[in-house]
């Protein structure tokens, strides 16, 4: 009878979370920055909690959903027998789950409007839950895209801080596909910089390199980790 594989070291997702973390070191290296400076979030959205085991077990531990009832119906499980779990919202989300996202997340990267900000602050003080939060701004001005304008959102930010008094500790975005994406970065690392935000969630399996280069502290991998979604 042959062998059993060893249970996790050889995955598929192994293995491609050592390369992602090698490419990672690598861009690290050549823009002078420590690797401990850039968080791999993996985006697992679409994928069964079995990869996201497989992932666990490689020793990764900090993970992206893009919607809150498929991150509702996965994690509390994982998170249950791994304490250690971080988990972002990393997309659109309606205040009416706003609730579920403050109670299930540990960051949320998409506050966009000051209908969200104020709902989130009051589920944060009814919950007792102070998730980060990150403010999402769509870069590339695009009229279909999540964020909030470039032109709103400093003012945005300064709602969220001081009217609602969010921990907003980054900024995040999603440059348009079909564009560089180095000046929709460049402008980000610059708007955080300038408002003093200390994190910067830029980056997706396509060019998490050149976000790095920009200054991406949390970079968003999915395909490149997971697979193609189905
Ligand atoms: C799906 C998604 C990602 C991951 O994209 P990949 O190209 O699969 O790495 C990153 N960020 C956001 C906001 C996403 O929705």
């Amino acid at each position: 009878m042959p062998d059993t594989p060893p249970p996790s070291a050889e995955t598929p997702v192994a293995q491609a979370l050592a390369r992602i973390r090698a490419r990672i070191a690598a861009a690290c290296a050549r823009a002078g920055r420590d690797p401990a400076s850039v968080t791999l979030v993996a985006v697992s959205k679409t994928h069964p909690a079995e990869r996201v085991a497989e992932a666990i077990a490689a020793g990764q531990m900090v993970f992206g959903e893009n919607r809150v009832q498929e991150a509702k119906a996965k994690f509390p499980a994982l998170r249950a027998a791994h304490p250690g779990l971080t988990l972002h919202l990393i997309g659109p989300l309606q205040t009416n789950k706003a609730g579920d996202a403050v109670a299930l997340c540990d960051a949320i990267e998409t506050l966009d409007r000051p209908r969200l900000a104020e709902v989130l602050a009051k589920e944060m003080a009814k919950q007792g839950r102070r998730p980060d939060v990150f403010l999402q701004v769509n870069v590339g001005d695009e009229p279909q895209k999540a964020g909030v304008a470039k032109g709103e959102a400093a003012s945005l930010l300064r709602l969220a801080r001081e009217e609602f008094g969010l921990p907003v500790v980054g900024a995040m975005c999603i440059p348009p596909v079909d564009q560089d994406p180095a000046p929709h970065f460049a402008w980000l690392a610059a708007f955080a910089r300038d408002q003093g935000l200390a994190c910067l969630s830029m980056g997706m399996s396509g060019d998490f390199e050149v976000a790095i280069a920009h200054g991406a502290t949390h970079v968003r991998v999915g395909t490149a980790i997971f697979g193609a979604r189905g």
